[in-house]
């Protein structure tokens, strides 16, 4: 089950109304740091450890702009790595008691967008996902969250697996071949969190594989959608946009998927 991410955040827009901004207030454990493209990392643990990872998430940025036609990101992200799951819990409850508890967190308010993760084997998964809420949250005023969670599901796994090799794709050719083509018309309509289930996050994904990778004019339909968001147009709805562009969405997405292969 995914964590969630721009949900939290509005939760924890609220909380800090109260609570203040979270401040990293223990900083003496913090025992390595890092700045590189938009974002100053702080870790628990030398981060030496994943110079890889790091470089990843600088080219992530670089893959934003060129994929999504946005500008990259002028405002710092700050990362914060914990060594384990039991010191991320312990910053998680004393700074951000009031948010549900996740592997991983994408928390923005008035300042800097902060990302908060531990070392584990999902680390990767994890910074790449919420490093991707945090970009898109840096130049965009607002994301709808099926979109924000569909964009953060595509980048979270490795370039080189994103095309061809989503754990998602398997269970989605499952979906068409029993004549289930997911609408977006009802991923558009869910506002909370806790109703994005594993189900619609595969859906999210899917439908910006679609865009990504399917007809020229759906990429160019959310090139356009995003830059309306950005300079404050009204966006309308996506799913509108791309049946007037196109035609048939729903028949395109399935024939994309359909004949989807390296
Ligand atoms: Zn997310």
């Amino acid at each position: 089950m995914r964590r969630s991410c721009s949900v939290v955040a509005m939760a924890v827009l609220a909380a800090l109304a109260v609570t203040g901004r979270p401040r990293c207030s223990f900083a003496q454990q913090w025992v390595d740091g890092r700045a590189f493209g938009p974002f100053i990392c702080r870790a628990e643990f030398p981060l030496t450890q994943c110079e890889d990872l790091l470089g990843e998430l600088e080219q992530l940025q670089g893959e934003l702009v060129r994929c999504l036609g946005i500008p990259p990101a002028r405002e710092q992200i700050e990362i914060y790595l914990f060594r384990d799951k039991w010191s991320y819990q312990r910053y998680l409850k004393k700074h951000l008691p009031n948010v549900p508890y996740r592997r991983a967190l994408y928390v923005k308010r008035r300042g800097p967008g902060q990302v908060f993760a531990y070392q584990s084997r999902q680390l990767g998964i994890d910074l790449r996902h919420e490093c991707t809420h945090a970009m898109l949250h840096a130049v965009l005023p607002v994301v709808p969250l099926w979109l924000d969670e569909g964009l953060a599901e595509y980048f979270e796994v490795p370039a080189h697996r994103r095309a061809f090799d989503n754990p998602h794709l398997g269970n989605l050719r499952w979906n068409l071949r029993l004549g289930i083509i997911p609408k977006l018309e009802g991923l558009e309509k869910i506002a909370d969190m806790p109703k994005m289930s594993q189900t619609e996050y595969r859906y999210s994904w899917a439908w910006v594989h679609f865009m990504l990778h399917g007809p020229r004019e759906a990429h160019a339909e959310l090139g356009g959608y995003l830059s309306d968001l950005r300079s404050g147009r009204p966006p309308g709805l996506l799913s509108e946009r791309l049946q007037r562009r196109l035609g048939g969405v729903r028949g395109q997405f399935a024939a994309h998927f359909k004949g989807w292969k390296r």
